[in-house]
């Protein structure tokens, strides 16, 4: 295709506001899909997508559009993720694009998402296209939408679509100005390769494939071509375009989106953000790729089955393929044996690793507590980073520790102000600014610990705020804190898996909770069970498990038949995953009992 008719555009928006749901009217529109395939969320294609109704991975799709001017355009869009753990796969879009469409929900307005993925958005470039969505909505306020558009993110609103992504009015218009205001790709198709890796996955049947932005050049199965990171070398076996499944083309030529497949055996030579070139006629130096992330919470996984350590691993590689930010080394714990220490970029992701893992991959597994990086200076004058309940020093031997800050953007209506400032306060944080954005918002800054936030902040925040509070973080560094190691004795004997690293005044609240989800969680077994918490040989929280059956349906208050079943059916699927930890069997879910709030 002639570059001047491609146009490459991601999807940008707070959660919710419609980012999807307008991919999907895109794609109706084009009619790309046979209307009998159609089906809502079709760029949401993992179960885990549909089921909780959120989109974690960007996704690609090529549509064509043939526009007022009588020419046939080629649209490559991504749609993007919106929740804050997904960043990484916005800025990744966005590196592969020449425009974005930045969504605003004319009922909820400009919201603190709205604003960081804009500044993403501006740092790589991009021509921002704003869109009003949900103008169905009675609740729908267009001219005060405007308002935010021009005064917050200081875009221009006469360039605004309005549309019904639901709905699918303006769609056209939008198309239109598509067309009209994002720039067409620069690129030259007779210059040297350089291609970007923006995505890849694993396919049981075609094996590893690569998802890529050409920038310049061309690349055609037969060539060779060069990883400029990894230094390795592939024979490309067939190019081609994303037209929701993938369908093979003759090449990719500067401009184009699409995947490569190469007979890739070695998946570690495959990383997201390096350069592809030609092997013969290589570009000088890669492309600038999008920042590498770091990941903020940590936490072990284990094979339920001990002899499916080499499993687990193949299926991380794999997942790591699909989900560049994920990172693991080896780990060992004496309850559960060889397993892996692996960063997430919070728990939501944690979450969904781990339903992939069990869902794509078949395996079953144990995640232990999820923890921050702590900074530990020791008596000795040296300082280690400990993000692992196991490698945490005795106390005797530190001086003294360090935790890692956020600084959190907070916009909401005024009236929830004083709910939300508690709901800090409680968290450990504080007040570093408050501005109104306008006579009802108001942005307020704390600066708080991030292991307070990882947990339950997010929803607590949209309770106390009826679901209007946005909120947006970024990590700022370490501060002194006073840190503690939590064990948990079942039978007087510690379980290293369930041990967890907490702020001290947290210890006592956190190691009850713990106690009490286990006590929930551990059936009834022939003999009593005692589980305690503790800080060094201080017992600090104590539960019992009697000896008798634990009846599930005593929670059910008669009634709903298939509702018992499924209880039942629960229950035995639960006990097939059991771990034998000493003499006690402790149920796959029992590892994720620190996990639940209150
Ligand atoms: P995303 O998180 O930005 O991808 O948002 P979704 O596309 O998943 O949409 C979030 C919710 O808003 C869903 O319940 C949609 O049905 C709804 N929604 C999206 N667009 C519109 C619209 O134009 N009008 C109305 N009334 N609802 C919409
Ligand atoms: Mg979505």
């Amino acid at each position: 295709t002639d570059p001047q008719l491609i146009r490459n555009f991601c999807i940008v928006a707070h959660i919710d506001h419609g980012k999807s749901t307008l991919a999907d009217r895109l794609i109706e529109k084009a009619k790309v899909v046979d209307e009998r395939f159609y089906h809502a969320q079709m760029t949401d294609n993992m179960d885990i997508e549909r089921e909780r109704g959120i989109t974690i991975k960007s996704q690609a799709v090529t549509i064509p559009y043939v526009a007022a001017d009588g020419k046939r355009y080629l649209l490559n869009f991504v749609d993007t993720p919106g929740h804050v753990d997904f960043t990484y796969e916005v800025s990744r879009a966005i590196a592969s694009c020449e425009g974005a469409l930045l969504l605003v929900d004319a009922a909820q307005g400009v919201e603190s998402q709205t604003l960081s993925n804009m500044y993403l958005a501006l740092e790589h470039n991009l021509e921002i296209l704003p869109v009003i969505n949900k103008i169905d909505l009675p609740a729908a306020d267009i001219p005060g939408t405007l308002k935010q558009i021009e005064h917050d993110l200081g875009l221009d609103p006469d360039l605004a679509v309005p549309v019904s992504a639901k709905q699918g009015t303006g769609i056209d218009e939008l198309f239109e100005a598509i067309v009209a205001k994002i720039p067409a790709p620069t690129g030259s198709a007779e210059d040297p390769l350089s291609a970007l890796i923006f995505d890849s996955h694993y396919d049981p049947y075609r094996g590893v494939i690569i998802h890529i932005r050409v920038f310049t050049g061309t690349i055609r199965p037969g060539e060779t071509i060069l990883f400029m990171n990894s230094k390795t070398e592939y024979k490309v076996e067939e190019t081609g375009i994303f037209i929701l499944k993938l369908v093979p083309s003759k090449e990719l030529a500067a401009g184009d989106v699409g995947y490569i497949i190469a007979g890739i055996k070695t998946i570690e030579d495959v990383r997201v953000g390096d350069t592809i070139t030609d092997a013969d006629d290589p570009i000088a130096g890669p492309l600038p790729g999008f920042k590498e992330v770091k990941p903020v919470v940590f936490s072990s996984i284990y094979p339920m089955d001990t002899n499916e350590y080499d499993e687990l691993r193949e299926a991380l590689e794999k997942l790591k393929l699909n989900d560049a930010s994920l990172t693991w080394e080896k780990d060992s714990s004496i309850a559960l044996g060889h397993g892996f220490r692996c960063g997430f970029l919070g728990l939501l992701h944690l979450e969904v690793v781990q339903e992939r893992l069990e869902r794509e991959f078949d395996q079953a597994v144990i995640f232990t507590a999820p923890s921050v990086a702590y900074k530990i200076h020791l008596r000795t004058g040296e300082e280690m980073m400990c993000d692992n309940p196991a490698s945490y020093p005795d106390e005797g031997k530190i001086e003294s520790s360090e935790e890692p800050y956020i600084r959190a953007s907070i916009i909401t209506p005024s009236q929830y102000l004083g709910n939300i400032m508690s709901l800090c306060v409680e968290k450990r944080g504080i007040q570093t600014n408050m501005q109104y954005l306008d006579q009802k918002r108001v942005e307020i800054v704390y600066e708080m610990p991030l292991a307070e936030v990882l947990f339950d902040f997010y929803d607590r925040l949209k309770s106390v705020s009826r679901g209007y509070a946005s909120f947006d973080y970024d990590v700022i560094g370490f501060k002194p804190t006073d840190l503690c190691k939590i064990d948990i004795l079942i039978n007087s004997k510690p379980v290293d898996a369930l041990s967890q690293l907490s702020f001290r005044g947290n210890a006592y609240d956190k190691a009850r909770h713990v106690c009490e989800q286990l006590r929930e969680e551990i059936t009834r077994q022939q003999f009593k069970i005692a589980i305690q918490g503790a800080i060094g040989s201080q017992v600090i929280a104590r539960e019992t498990v009697n000896a008798l059956r634990k009846d599930v349906l005593a929670k059910c208050y008669g009634g709903d038949i298939s509702r018992k079943r499924k209880l039942l059916e629960k229950q035995k699927e639960g006990k097939k995953r059991m771990k034998m930890v000493g003499d006690v069997e402790l149920p796959q879910s029992a590892f994720l009992a620190v996990l639940k709030t209150k």
